[in-house]
């Protein structure tokens, strides 16, 4: 029986891990575009240099080989779902590959979306994949600091608030004078956690540390050098860090399957909607159940992850297979958010907690790393 899991970040390594650990005799091939695994929630620190890049990745080569699986180090290009193979594109030491498989995990993750906006990829940097984050700290380095620089960060979600926070360190330790603008286009910042509280405190957080907030504030087009917004304002800006929004992998684009948005529809057993052989987990899937839709963090990665590989074996073995319980909701979200200044804080069950908050992020990733 051969396993074909696509995408080795979160999702794909816990159901590699889990496949081996459930069943020895599998045949599992793993295949990444990136010959590293990265740790995503520290991004926004490799701006401000508390973390280097080396610090959060690690070769997948033998993280792969210790759950005893191929590795390919490739990008798939297509998914033949009718003819149960994967296509390769043509790697520096062979061809264009195409590898059969008996059941297929998709673990592709997500993309970047600048939702048409016109120049706004073109002039932003980004912090959605380590390349580009290494990208937007050079950038950043490269500044003129014989002025005072302006630096716009596009989204005011958990990722934007990170992103600002880092950047008045970066710039508190570099004693450069910098106006940092956080836009977020609805009506608060943090708009997809459901309590306003934590929305208040990250705000005074921010504002206290000179970050300057413009909600209610939708980007038209991005010039060079200067930002239009649907208001009729304008700004003009040295750096701009986009931050705003996810969409679903291009890969996705020309499949026939049920999906939502673009997302993947998963059954409540992790596989593709009408489909036995192919399961999708982590950021590439939607999951949504009883009205319980899952988030799209580490967690539900993860935990869905575990799942689908259980589920496989199940499937194999012809048992009853194991409905997936998110935990970490969009009804019901949790997480950990860093602040810049060592400061943090926590969003648990509707609760605020910010003492040990940064600490324990930075125990979470620490832990993470060690594990590879
Ligand atoms: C800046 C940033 C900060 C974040 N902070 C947090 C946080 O604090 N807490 C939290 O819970 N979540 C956070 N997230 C979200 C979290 O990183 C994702 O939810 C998680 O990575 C999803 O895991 P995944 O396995 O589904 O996808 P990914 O981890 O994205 O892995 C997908 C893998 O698929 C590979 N791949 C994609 N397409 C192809 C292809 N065509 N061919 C071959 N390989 C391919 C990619 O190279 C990648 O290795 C953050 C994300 C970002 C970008």
């Amino acid at each position: 029986m051969h396993i074909v899991v696509v995408g080795c970040g979160f999702a794909g390594l816990e159901a590699a891990r889990m496949l081996r650990k459930k069943a020895k005799e599998l045949e599992i091939t793993m295949i990444d575009r990136k010959p590293r695994f990265d740790y995503p929630p520290a991004y926004p620190e490799v701006l401000s240099g508390k973390v280097t890049p080396d610090e959060i990745a690690c070769d997948l080569k033998p993280i792969v080989t210790k759950v005893r699986a191929e590795f390919i180090r490739a990008e798939v290009v297509t998914l033949d779902l009718q003819a149960k193979k994967v296509r390769t594109e043509a790697t520096s030491d062979g061809e264009e590959r195409d590898i059969p498989y008996d059941v297929l995990l998709l673990a592709i993750g997500a993309e970047q979306t600048f939702f048409g906006i016109p120049g706004a990829e073109e002039h932003s940097y980004s912090v959605n994949t380590l390349k580009n984050t290494i990208a937007t700290k050079n950038a950043l380095d490269n500044l003129d600091y014989s002025r005072k620089n302006v630096i716009l960060v596009i989204g005011a979600g958990l990722t934007g608030v990170e992103v600002a926070g880092e950047l008045v360190d970066y710039f508190r330790d570099r004693n450069a004078p910098v106006r940092i603008y956080l836009v977020e286009m609805m009506p608060r910042i943090l708009p997809a956690l459901p309590k306003e509280e934590i929305a208040t405190h990250v705000r005074r957080f921010l504002s206290h540390r000179g970050v300057e907030l413009l909600t209610e504030t939708a980007v038209q087009e991005v010039n060079e050098r200067k930002i239009l917004f649907k208001d009729g304002r304008e700004l003009r800006y040295d750096l701009i860090i986009w931050t705003a929004g996810i969409k679903p992998n291009r890969l996705l684009e020309h499949l026939d399957v049920p999906k939502v948005k673009g997302w993947l529809k998963v059954d409540p057993y992790l596989r593709v909607e009408g489909m036995h052989d192919v399961f999708a987990v982590g950021d590439t899937a939607w999951f949504e159940h009883e009205g319980v839709r899952s988030g799209q963090n580490v967690e539900e990665a993860t935990g869905q992850g575990k799942v689908a590989a259980e589920n496989i074996i199940r499937s194999l073995k012809g048992k009853k297979l194991k409905r997936y319980r998110p935990k970490n909701t969009i009804q019901n979200p949790r997480t950990l958010i860093s602040l810049g200044d060592d400061k943090g804080v926590i969003y648990l069950r509707g609760l605020m907690v910010r003492i040990f908050a940064y600490r324990l992020k930075k125990f979470v990733e620490h832990r993470y790393m060690r594990m590879f």
